[in-house]
């Protein structure tokens, strides 16, 4: 589609996705690290999926060992730079400090967090880790998102010869395309790959497996395979009208916001977004900064029944986003462009066997709103056709199954983490899995 709002100024856009949470100056670190009680036994440190000892590496900020306080970060956390950017730290790190029981405003971990890791990249990431000597075995890494690289660097440390192969061109996975640029940019997502380079790892880009090189080459040339492949395509809307110009999945509208051109990343001046998860909010308030007029949310169910954070829902209303509830789009209207989307109000149904109510149409409440862009944001498919080729694999409800105490899948030899495992959940649960799983296949292979 042609790009319908006029342009903005460079600095309007600059200013538009400037960053929400901007770095801690040497003053506040100081001052923020010091009122920190540094727990025994530190709830902090609990709720985050990697459980970095947070208490440790605020206590080396105000002790001006920034190079200590990143090796505690990365021991646990080889994407710390962006969970320091974009982890949902209200509902983890910073909900669980203790001073919110106090009544205190809860220590912000995440931005101590980002104040150490830009110094050590700052630095130039001076070498923290010792890589133990080549133990003469190989491992293909297949997706080089955050739990692809997070695997690549824990194996390369312990003396694995590690490639990852990546189908896009650009590494980095969500992380590079799909966080919002307001959290953090592309080049930050980009330094973390080099990071993991360092340690040896190899990154083989535009090499899609099952595309390039098949999965059998792979499987026979590698003593073990880790799967870090993420989700797919987003879920179709099945309505008629999703073929017009102007209709566009919400991943594929992120990656273009993500190239930083934002002059020339296509959008309405009034846009309807399908769906109210994290990513649906992400596209929402994206479309309003790249100059969108009018940002309407179309949810089947209620508000409590929406997946979003509630601190992003916050966001999304706080930059004039609307939200429509218990609306269903039925049809997309137009003749060769969007033009306008019919949609049918709700009634909550009866709960099912799990409590979750069902939606059920009413009839005759059908209205259209006039809009110029659709945004599809209901989730990502997962990528079944590739994992059913992978032997061995099992596959339930759309995640691949993995042995919980090794990640190790049906298959002995093929390991999983991430997203392909979970079904989309965060960037710090995906560096978690990759760690875990790199132990996973060392003691397969090494013990
Ligand atoms: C729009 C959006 C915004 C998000 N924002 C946040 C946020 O703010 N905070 C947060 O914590 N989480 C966020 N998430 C979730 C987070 O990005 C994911 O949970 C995380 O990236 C999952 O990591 P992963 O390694 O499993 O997969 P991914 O990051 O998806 O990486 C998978 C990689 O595998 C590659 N690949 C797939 N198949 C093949 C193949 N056959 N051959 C070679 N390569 C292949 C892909 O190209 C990709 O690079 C967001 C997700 C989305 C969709």
């Amino acid at each position: 589609m042609e790009n319908i709002v006029s342009k903005l100024s460079t600095e309007q856009y600059e200013k538009n996705f400037q960053e929400l949470h901007p770095p801690l100056t040497y003053g506040s670190a100081l001052a923020e690290s010091s009122r920190c009680l540094y727990c025994y036994d530190s709830p902090c440190m609990k709720a985050c999926p990697t459980h970095i000892d947070i208490s440790e590496f605020i206590k080396k900020i105000s002790t001006d060992n920034l190079l200590g306080s990143a090796k505690t970060i990365l021991k646990s956390n080889w994407v710390a730079l962006t969970c320091a950017k974009a982890c949902p730290v209200a509902v983890l790190c910073e909900g669980a400090c203790v001073l919110n029981e106090k009544g205190d405003k809860p220590i912000e971990i995440g931005r101590l967090q980002r104040y150490v890791i830009d110094n050590y990249f700052e630095q130039g990431m001076p070498a923290l880790f010792d890589v133990k000597p080549s133990n003469g075995k190989s491992v293909a890494i297949i997706g080089s998102g955050p739990s692809g690289l997070a695997c690549g660097a824990e194996l390369a440390l312990l003396g694995y010869n590690v490639t990852i192969f990546e189908q896009s061109d650009v590494p980095g996975g969500l992380n590079t395309w799909g966080i919002a640029p307001y959290k953090m940019r592309k080049q930050d997502a980009l330094k973390e790959v080099e990071l993991v380079k360092s340690f040896g790892v190899s990154v083989k880009t535009g090499t899609g497996i099952g595309k390039n090189i098949t999965f059998n080459e792979l499987y026979k040339n590698y003593d073990a395979v880790f799967l870090g492949i993420g989700l797919g395509e987003s879920n179709a809307l099945s309505v008629k009208g999703e073929e017009l110009s102007g209709v566009i999945s919400a991943l594929d509208f992120i990656e273009q916001v993500k190239t930083e051109d934002w002059s020339s990343v296509p959008v309405g001046k009034k846009v309807a977004i399908i769906g109210a998860g994290n990513t649906s909010i992400d596209a929402a308030t994206e479309a309003k900064r790249l100059g969108a007029e009018q940002v309407i949310v179309l949810y089947r169910r209620s508000s409590q029944d929406m997946s979003a954070y509630n601190f992003e829902f916050d966001l999304a209303k706080k930059d004039g986003i609307i939200f429509h509830f218990l609306t269903a789009p039925k049809n997309i209207i137009g003749k060769n462009s969007v033009e306008g989307i019919e949609c049918i109000r709700m009634e909550p149904g009866q709960p099912d066997s799990k409590g979750k109510r069902s939606v059920l149409p009413v009839p005759g409440t059908e209205f259209t709103i006039p809009v110029d862009m659709v945004i599809k944001a209901i989730g990502q498919e997962a990528q079944n056709d590739f994992i059913s080729s992978v032997p061995g694999v099992k596959f339930v409800n759309g995640k691949i199954e993995i042995n919980v105490e090794n990640y190790q899948t049906g298959n002995p030899k093929v390991f999983a983490g991430g997203d392909c495992i979970n079904g989309g959940k965060e960037v710090v649960n995906a560096a978690y899995d990759g760690k875990m799983a790199a132990h996973g296949i060392d003691k397969f292979l090494c013990n």
